[in-house]
């Protein structure tokens, strides 16, 4: 007999998985949440985190992965016992994740899921998006990907976005997460509508700018680069100004890039957010471009300093750690995911939103080095450098110790193309922006075209060098 035509076999139907009744009281979607989580006191937010900490730590005793890890630093069932211990869990970082892949394939032994069983579910399968060789899969549970979608959902309300609304979403389509998870967001919990174009190599850009004036799209989502080639595409390809589109906002991950240059192009905000392919939204930026709200009843951020681990003070700069407070699959405790930020100090934000705001993303620590106990990343050296068009992007640090108290410099050195026109004031620009971007007083030397290849080597070599730490030679 046909094994498929069985009728006793167990099909995992996606709506008898959760209770969705449940799940929206738990995880509010707009627009009930603009009255109910959104304003809680931090004592409520605090005492639903606690709760939800709880939980999520009995069901990573249930899951190998932590069981090892936790073991490894001797602790034991219990003897966590509320946030305040939070600190005390040993934090992982991707490497961990990679070995718990390569010792257990596929999926390696970290998510307490598995297609088939032991208790079936639908599941879908994403992943993490531009790495080189295999991405790394995540499978996502009915409940943590229903939560994921009103997590998302609430970013975009609290962005100006209204039920009716024509959502061009121009992030990439297929395994990475970006563009399906849009689609569920937009489709499920916000009344607009998705248009999936994806990327450009998806949908031509033209074709997309077509699409964006014949369909009457009024919102666009895409990261940064893509937003200014969309716009540069349709002013110099097709004598299109998209200001006349009137899209009324831009919904991106901005990070350290230049907001303002897009925001003139389209005529509209664009507002910055951060993600993860495993989690969603974690943190967005309201109406006010104020800092990024973090959806603290399904996250705990920890910022922590990358060398020794332990949490620095509010506003200071260090490395993300993740806790999830809402997942039962791949729950995330302690995830050191290197990309740095900082908490906003300051007035609660006027929008009325009581959730606490990181700054921004400032890159990844990997390459993070401090100067006057500033930490600085020549990424974004670089991309402030490439965002001055008189630049070819090409760019060296050098850090020293200068005079007799040995006071840091850092001195960036940037290849301009008309030394004799632009100098000057690319020095003064760029100084400026460094000041704003990095937060961080530089020495800005502009020179010509290809006198920076001794130093970085971008000729002979694709690891470029980017950096001389002189600090470290006396
Ligand atoms: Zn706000």
């Amino acid at each position: 007999m046909n094994a498929s035509l069985d009728s006793n076999v167990n099909y995992p139907w996606l709506h008898k998985s959760f209770d969705i009744d449940r799940l929206v009281a738990d995880y509010p979607p707009p627009p009930t949440f603009f009255n109910g989580i959104f304003r809680a006191s931090r004592d409520e937010v605090r005492a639903l985190q606690e709760k939800r900490f709880l939980q999520t730590m009995k069901r990573g005793w249930e899951i190998a992965f932590f069981q090892r890890h936790w073991r490894g630093a001797g602790m034991q069932p219990g003897d966590i016992k509320g946030l305040d211990d939070l600190p005390k869990i040993p934090a992982y970082t991707v490497e961990h994740i990679r070995k718990s892949i390569e010792a257990h394939p596929p999926f390696g032994d970290f998510m307490g899921v598995a297609p088939g069983g032991p208790n079936p579910m639908p599941l879908v399968l994403q992943t993490s998006g531009g790495t080189t060789g295999l991405p790394r899969p995540m499978l996502y549970s009915p409940h943590d990907r229903e939560v994921m979608a009103i997590l998302g959902a609430r970013r975009y309300a609290m962005q100006g976005m209204m039920p009716g609304d024509m959502v061009l979403v121009a992030f990439s389509l297929g395994l990475s997460n970006g563009g399906m998870a849009n689609r569920e967001i937009l489709w499920k919990y916000t009344g607009a509508v998705p248009v999936m174009t994806g990327g450009g190599a998806t949908t031509p850009t033209r074709r997309q700018i077509e699409i964006c004036k014949a369909w009457g799209i009024n919102v666009v989502l895409a990261f940064p680069s893509y937003l200014r080639h969309m716009a540069l595409v349709a002013r110099d390809e097709m004598g299109i100004d998209v200001r006349d589109f009137k899209v009324r906002m831009l919904g991106s991950h901005i990070g350290i890039e230049d907001r303002k240059t897009i925001e003139e192009l389209w005529g509209a905000p664009c507002y910055d957010s951060y993600g993860t392919h495993e989690n969603g939204t974690l943190a967005t930026e309201c109406k006010l471009q104020n800092g990024m709200h973090i959806n603290e009843d399904a996250f705990l951020l920890e910022i922590a300093d990358p060398e020794t681990g332990a949490v620095v003070e509010d506003g200071e700069r260090g490395s993300l750690h993740i806790t999830t407070l809402f997942r039962d699959s791949a729950p995330q405790i302690r995830f050191n995911i290197n990309d740095v930020s900082s908490y906003m100090t300051g007035p609660d934000c006027p929008c009325g939103c009581t959730f606490r705001r990181l700054t921004k993303i400032y890159g990844r620590n990997d390459n993070m080095i401090k100067v006057r106990g500033v930490n600085v990343f020549p990424e974004a050296v670089g991309v402030t450098v490439a965002a001055d068009t008189r630049t070819n992007g090409e760019f060296f640090c050098i850090i020293e110790r200068v005079g007799e108290s040995g006071r840091e410099e850092l001195t960036v050195m940037a290849e301009v193309r008309d030394m004799a026109a632009h100098s000057g004031a690319v020095k003064e620009d760029l100084e400026r922006r460094l000041k704003e971007v990095i937060g961080l007083r530089t020495t800005v030397v502009p020179v010509g075209l290809k006198e920076l290849d001794p130093h970085t080597g971008t000729s002979q070599t694709s690891k470029v060098k980017r950096l001389l730490d002189k600090r470290k030679a006396t």
